[in-house]
């Protein structure tokens, strides 16, 4: 996950994401500190790899964490999709936005969103990025249950190098019926990036 609950003697928890965390605290800071998962109160482990993205882990087996069943399956590249889609959203609506949060949870209709961006407002957009199969009616019910709660929701889709969407054009059926409905969609572009390091000459 890429939010945590800071648990601190004498203090309120506080939810904190490690996009903002790694930007002003040390490796060695964030290992220091008490975190726990906020929904289902299990102690985190905050992984820091020299290569891929900070994120909190559970501890052990956290089979019975809400946030096993509500959300989309966690994974280095959900998890980098998720980000990444939120912050190009958090550009988009520019000086509108009061907020953004990571995995929220919405009780009413059982489901953590990636992302909440509040905007001044008080309107609230969900962002989902969407790795693994959807049918389109799972992803109408999805949306119109975000909707019957007063939430707008906004689909990433990852589109395959070489273009188009994943599934034999699953997805391409469900991002046309969200722009027929006037939704706004992002479309992510998977790249990978090979560069080669010359290797210094040694001495004879
Ligand atoms: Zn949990």
């Amino acid at each position: 996950m890429i939010s945590a609950q800071l648990i601190r003697d004498g203090h309120d928890p506080v939810v904190l994401d490690m996009p903002a965390l790694r930007a002003k605290r040390t490796r060695a800071e964030i290992q220091a500190q008490h975190w726990q998962c906020k929904f289902c109160g299990k102690d985190m482990t905050p992984r820091m790899g020299a290569i891929r993205a900070w994120y909190f882990a559970h501890k052990r087996e956290a089979s019975e964490c809400p946030f096993e069943a509500e959300s989309e399956k966690e994974s280095p590249q959900h998890r980098i999709l998720k980000r990444t889609a939120a912050e190009a959203l958090r550009r988009h609506f520019g000086d509108q936005v009061a907020s953004l949060e990571y995995e929220v949870r919405f009780p009413n209709i059982k489901r953590i969103a990636d992302a909440v961006i509040t905007l001044k407002d008080s309107t609230r957009v969900a962002v989902e990025a969407q790795l693994s199969p959807l049918t389109l009616h799972q992803l109408q019910v999805r949306t119109e249950s975000y909707l019957s709660d007063e939430i707008e929701v906004v689909w990433v889709f990852l589109e395959q190098q070489g273009g188009g969407l994943r599934d034999n054009g699953l997805w391409d059926k469900c991002r046309e019926w969200l722009l027929d409905e006037g939704y706004l969609v992002l479309t992510a572009r998977a790249s990978t990036v090979e560069t080669a390091v010359p290797l210094p000459t040694l001495p004879e």
